[in-house]
């Protein structure tokens, strides 16, 4: 069959819950991947901030081939060694207690709302809890965590939510603290939001939530599922700021490309929250996509990831300012490390779109927001083609 009959085919077959590009994808070399007639394309999206390590790094491939011909299941009522080695090495990484594996990011998040629930009913036995969750906050699609999600588009029609969510305006410390009550279990925020355009939390934002939360016994969750491992330059976004968290969600670059999240938290809440029999998930945290994270934490060290995250976002924010300085359909420039956007006075659909024709996949956050999440490892000369590339389809406008 040819790209245009498989593409036929899949809108015949699958669910139509995507506009979808119209490439079908069929491998890749580092930053780079090629549709299935052998168009090449530079890659600023690395499937949505996932592969952190560019595509066919030898050294990942290799271990989870071999752990394929190992064991690639087993039950959570057995322990298995790849999973050891994943939780004792996320922990390191990030200076939390405890780590529950899962299959996706809105998993971790559910998990990560169960914990805070279960901890503030152990200590007062209600069961009417409230959360509070940020406006154009972005956690995912199942009920948990699109209740949390601050965006009514992606809510509206699935009604009613899981109950007692307070929403409050990101970087806004006054809206966080009208909207605490005695229920208050947690507070869960992005430090930088993703979906919901870019924004970073200012510091004293961060500080102060954490410091809201602290006064009253109320958990703080931070949801680093996109900005978390190593995209801003530090392995975890709230390392910057020094304010950690109760409980945390990471899943997108935590496997590079198998589908493994985790929620962690402090030993303060794993001592007071989900016990036996409280949790549980069948595939999440098993030794195939734990392979995958051991050797993505291992890799993440041993090339230096993060100093080279450190290095190169300043030349591509540098890029980027040039672009908004010569265009007035430019904005604003948004972000911080490798997560960029460009947010334009108009809709930017027909650039993406150009942009791929080019050779160039990006991805938008909201309808005028062009995101940049490439692969980390990504360089100058990369950064040059894809704003040269850009630069060409915005001149056309
Ligand atoms: C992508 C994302 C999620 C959801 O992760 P899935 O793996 O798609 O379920 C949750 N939170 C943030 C911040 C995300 O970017």
């Amino acid at each position: 069959m040819n790209m245009q009959e498989y593409i036929e085919e899949a809108e015949r077959d699958l669910l139509h819950t995507y506009n979808r590009y119209q490439i079908v994808l069929d491998r890749g070399e580092g930053v780079y991947l090629y549709d299935i007639e052998g168009i090449k394309y530079l890659d600023f999206v690395a499937g949505i901030a996932v592969f952190a390590l560019g595509y066919h790094n030898k050294e990942y491939n290799d271990a989870l081939k071999a752990q394929i011909d190992r064991l690639t299941h087993t039950s959570n009522y057995y322990y298995n060694v790849p999973a050891v080695n994943a939780a004792r090495k996320l922990k390191a990484v990030s200076g939390m207690d405890r780590v529950f594996f899962t299959n996706s990011g809105a998993e971790a998040v559910e998990g990560a709302l169960k914990a805070a629930r279960k901890y503030a009913y152990l200590k007062d036995g209600r069961t009417d809890h409230e959360i509070i969750a940020m406006n154009h906050s972005f956690h995912g699609r199942t009920f948990g965590a699109l209740s949390v999600t601050g965006n009514p588009k992606y809510r509206e029609a699935f009604a009613p939510m899981i109950g007692n969510i307070r929403f409050a305006d990101f970087n806004d410390l006054e809206s966080v603290r009208n909207q605490i009550t005695d229920r208050t279990c947690a507070v869960i925020l992005e430090p930088v939001q993703g979906e919901g355009g870019l924004t970073p939390a200012s510091e004293e934002f961060l500080k102060g939530v954490k410091a809201l939360c602290q006064e009253r016994d109320i958990l703080l969750i931070l949801d680093e599922i996109q900005c978390g491992m190593g995209r801003t330059g530090y392995m975890f976004a709230w390392q910057r700021y020094g304010v950690k968290p109760d409980i945390m969600t990471t899943a997108k670059a935590l496997g590079c490309g198998v589908p493994v999240g985790a929620f962690l938290m402090t030993e303060k809440v794993a001592s007071a929250s989900l016990a036996a029999g409280d949790h549980g998930t069948t595939y999440g945290g098993n030794p195939l996509v734990c392979t995958a994270v051991e050797k993505v934490l291992d890799l993440f060290e041993e090339n230096h990831i993060m100093e080279h995250v450190r290095e190169v976002a300043p030349y591509l924010e540098k890029c980027l300012d040039e672009l908004k300085d010569r265009y007035d359909c430019i904005v604003e420039r948004r972000g911080t490390g490798l997560m960029q956007g460009l947010v334009f006075d108009r809709p930017v659909g027909d650039i993406i779109t150009r942009a791929l024709e080019e050779g160039l996949i990006l991805i938008n956050a909201g309808p005028n927001i062009i995101r940049f999440v490439p692969p980390l490892i990504v360089s100058r000369e990369n950064i040059d083609e894809m704003a040269d590339i850009l630069d060409g389809c915005i001149a056309v406008l």
